[in-house]
């Protein structure tokens, strides 16, 4: 049944070679999004793994942009608020920044300061783990805030680019994996 389910996944991650840039394999998950079924199943799958390995969560915190397609609703099946971390400059308010490496250059996330109160359980959820750096970000904001975090949470893991390592103690799930 889950193994179905994990192929409905599998089958709607389409690759685009050379996007945005020379080089990089790009996974889109648009036709996971449009497939009612197979999106059906990612929340199913995620919501199942959760629920088996956590017995309380506070919130799932999402990165922009693609973290905030399957976070809500990943959230509203388990019950709970959903909290952004966006690029730097969207949130309003009081906020917290960590800056991170990109390919070329440097790039910022932000949460608001009053997302999560200190000792909450919150676990962080994005579509896809490459080299790691956007989600070390968004852990060192969370754990600024005092939060605790659970784990960090994709669909899509690149096994080549050690992303993982960059997370240090932090728990890793990924529900697939690329070379
Ligand atoms: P990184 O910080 O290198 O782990 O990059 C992860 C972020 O960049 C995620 O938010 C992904 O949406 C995006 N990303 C990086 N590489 C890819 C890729 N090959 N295909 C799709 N999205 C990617």
């Amino acid at each position: 049944m889950s193994g179905e389910r994990l192929s409905a996944v599998r089958r709607r991650v389409r690759c685009f070679p050379d996007f945005p840039v020379p080089g990089v394999l790009f996974r889109d998950i648009s036709p996971l999004l449009k497939d009612p079924v197979a999106f059906r199943a990612l929340i199913d799958l995620l919501e199942d793994h959760l629920r088996a390995s956590f017995p309380h969560i506070d919130f799932i915190a999402g990165l922009d942009s693609r973290g905030f397609l399957i976070g809500p609703p990943l959230a509203q099946r388990l019950g709970i608020g959903f909290v952004p971390i966006r690029k730097k400059g969207k949130l309003p308010g009081p906020t917290e920044s960590a800056s991170y490496t990109l390919e070329y250059g440097k790039a910022e996330l932000e949460i608001q300061s009053d997302a999560v109160e200190p000792g909450q359980k919150v676990v962080i959820v994005d579509d896809l783990l490459a080299t790691g750096g956007t989600m070390r970000a968004a852990c060192e904001l969370v754990k600024r805030l005092k939060a605790e975090i659970l784990e960090c949470l994709v669909i899509i893991e690149l096994k080549l680019l050690k992303g993982v390592e960059k997370l240090e103690s932090v728990p890793f799930y990924s529900l697939l994996q690329y070379d």
